[in-house]
């Protein structure tokens, strides 16, 4: 049986699912983020602010749209000792509806004030602790959010920081913020989560654009990092479902055209735009891969036998001769 890592049919929608604007720390109005992506042959912005979830339906057209999200930021004070040396913790949450107002908790700040808003758990002072954390995202989970730990490199967190984590949608493996700073983020971190987690995880590539740096300025933030959705259409509910279900992959670079595990020749059969090497993480220690004859050259096929060494999970990286890497995400054996 045929296992496709993404859908076998339908659009690939590009999408940036980390989205900052004037609304909060961004340096770009909502307008102008949209100009800017569209220009960089995106259709799907999450306008994830930090800590405001506004409905941005009204950018909305026929090759565009906006998904309704915010960022979560916790803060260290008040936490644990391990939380105290220079780490954050930054969760999106992604609605499942446009016109959603409620976030999952207010922050409360120093004064004890919070923002007037709906919330579904009570205004509470933030934390970093794996079960404070764990409660945030479990709101989130509860009432449909898909909930993704933004750059756990950028954020300095160990592994023992986020293996206690439970029931997140996604791991940010690629940030383009973060990589225009020089704090890139390392995809083997969504090997370990994997593994601790031992269920159902997808990879994100995402900007986290603030700046309004033009194309050509080596630290500009647009356009860095991004996951290319497959889906039927280009609405709402229909690339909600297909986040939901994990129908994309994410990359900075090369693109996948086809993707799928076939179980009865224990292989994986990948076409791509031209690579230097294709290759398969799971949970054991070798990684079977696919290359070009010589550096310079490329392959865009490649059937490439398991030979039973996977374990676990596996999932596909394509790698381009300029390091650049598209990511699958990982399915389950
Ligand atoms: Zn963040
Ligand atoms: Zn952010």
């Amino acid at each position: 049986m045929k296992r496709y890592f993404f859908p076998s049919t339908g659009n690939f929608y590009k999408a940036n699912l980390h989205c900052h604007t004037t609304c909060s720390d961004g340096r770009m109005t909502p307008e102008q983020v949209k100009e800017r992506y569209m220009s960089l042959g995106y259709s799907v912005i999450a306008y994830s602010d930090h800590n405001v979830m506004i409905d941005h339906s009204d950018l909305n057209e026929e090759n565009f749209l906006a998904l309704t999200a915010y960022e979560v930021d916790f803060i260290t004070r008040d936490a644990n000792p391990r939380w105290q040396a220079n780490k954050l913790l930054h969760l999106n949450m992604i609605s499942p509806k446009p016109n959603e107002d409620r976030v999952v908790s207010p922050q409360v700040n120093d004064k004890g004030e919070h923002r007037d808003v709906n919330s579904i758990l009570p205004p509470m002072r933030y934390i970093c602790n794996t079960t404070f954390v764990n409660k945030i995202i479990a709101a989130g989970a509860d009432n449909g959010y898909l909930v993704t730990i933004n750059h756990p490199t950028w954020s300095n967190l160990d592994y023992d920081d986020y293996k206690g984590l439970k029931r997140l949608w996604a791991m940010e493996i690629n940030n383009g913020g973060c990589y225009a700073e020089g704090r890139a983020d390392d995809p083997n971190v969504y090997n370990l989560m994997l593994r601790a987690m031992g269920t159902k995880l997808f990879a994100v590539g995402t900007d986290d654009n603030h700046n309004d740096l033009p194309q050509d300025h080596p630290e500009h933030h647009c356009g860095q990092a991004w996951i290319n959705i497959r889906a039927e259409k280009l609405d709402y509910d229909t690339i909600f479902n297909a986040l939901k279900n994990g129908d994309f992959y994410s990359s900075d670079g090369p693109e996948i055209y086809e993707c799928y595990y076939d179980d009865e020749e224990d292989a994986v059969h990948v076409k791509c735009s031209p690579a230097q090497r294709v290759f398969v993480n799971s949970a054991s220690i070798s990684a079977p891969m696919a290359t070009a004859k010589k550096i310079g050259e490329t392959i865009t096929e490649a059937v490439i036998p398991l030979n039973h060494f996977a374990v676990d999970f596996i999932r596909v990286t394509v790698e381009d001769n300029n390091r650049r890497m598209a990511h699958t995400n990982a399915i389950w054996l």
